[in-house]
């Protein structure tokens, strides 16, 4: 029998018939993103394997909810836990039962995003429970800098937290440069500095394997930016840089967790503040007529508050006027009283 040669056109269309047959089959290395968790305060879900996260109560519209501090997310590695924020003391025990509940390894490392008390405050209450404290070194240097007297000035007066009466403020045990990374093969955690955002020493945990990252006050769902410690130029660098990540599910410091779209939500928000208050700026307006003359509707139906509306915001819009004014000085930013000399020691040198 003569060998059929077929001519291109229909040795293209068989291609294209065997591709169709494949593609109408699940690929079974592809999986579809994690789904994103419906959660009320206080529920902890396993988001992916090994992986829990924890929803702390906030709200930026309803005084009557009591503020829970930080979200948390852990991952249970082979022999130990992994733990992101350490809350205020009172939450970081509520959190440790919350963890007892999913496994009953050791916490070892907790990592604070930041050097703010809802994210550092707790932990002399993990180091209790066995874990070594990290964070970026320049949250580092912030807590042993500020930490103290902004500890005592929390711990006293009409607004005061009894649960610092109860313990003390601990140091950080393991500060790193720009990169810290737990691997034992089964997990994976990064943690990363991208530069200055909400803090000067902020760090965010990346987990590739399942393309979560935990963000701290780097990126929050709502309006619960503080942005007084901010650079918010480099701010919007750092979230396009976070945004290059291989990631489907955000979980940040304050808020639901997300998709990765949450990051640009953020991104708007301090791109279209910056570029109103500079309009106003150049029109010669006060920072009064500026505030007052704010009006985001997506905002609103983002976070339930005007973009002006809590005073947190109000205070983010003045801290905004001030850089555009080259009024903030954001290498000092947080350091103050500043004990350095003029230049600061290589110790803390940065990259934004
Ligand atoms: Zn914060």
């Amino acid at each position: 029998m003569m060998k059929r040669v077929l001519p291109p056109a229909a040795a293209a269309a068989v291609a294209a018939a065997v591709l169709y047959l494949y593609a109408d089959r699940p690929a079974p290395a592809a999986q579809g993103p994690l789904p994103i968790p419906e959660m009320r305060f206080n529920d902890v879900k396993e988001i992916a394997p090994g992986v829990f996260f924890r929803y702390s109560s906030i709200s930026a519209a309803d005084p009557k909810i009591p503020f829970g501090g930080s979200n948390h997310t852990w991952v249970v590695f082979k022999d130990y836990v992994v733990v992101v924020d350490a809350n205020f003391p009172k939450e970081a025990g509520d959190v440790i039962e919350a963890i007892r509940k999913t496994t009953d390894k050791p916490i070892r490392y907790v990592l604070d995003t930041h050097h703010h008390g809802d994210h550092a405050y707790g932990n002399a209450v993990w180091a209790k429970a066995g874990a070594k404290i990290v964070a970026h070194k320049n949250a580092a240097r912030l807590l042993l800098v500020n930490g103290p007297k902004q500890w005592e000035e929390a711990s006293k007066g009409k607004d005061a937290r009894e649960d610092l009466q109860k313990t003390t403020l601990k140091q950080v045990d393991i500060p790193f440069d720009d990169r810290y990374v737990l691997d034992d093969g089964t997990q994976r955690v990064e943690f990363l500095h991208f530069g200055h955002s909400h803090t000067i020493g902020d760090a965010v945990a990346y987990l590739p394997k399942h393309k979560i990252l935990c963000t701290g006050d780097a990126c929050v769902n709502g309006a619960f930016n503080f942005m007084g410690h901010s650079n918010s130029a480099s701010w919007i660098r750092c979230l396009e840089a976070m945004h290059k990540l291989d990631v489907d599910v955000i979980c940040p410091g304050h808020g639901k967790p997300a998709r990765k779209d949450l990051l640009m939500t953020e991104k708007r928000y301090f791109s279209e503040l910056r570029a109103a208050v500079q309009k106003g700026i150049d029109e010669k307006k006060t920072l009064e007529e500026i505030t007052a003359g704010l009006n985001f509707p997506w905002y609103k139906e983002w976070t339930g508050v005007e973009v002006a509306g809590p005073q947190m915001n109000k205070d983010s819009v003045k801290h905004v006027y001030l850089e555009l004014q080259g009024k903030v000085d954001h290498d000092r930013l947080g350091w103050a009283p500043d004990p350095r000399p003029a230049a600061p020691p290589a110790a803390v040198a940065r990259r934004d």
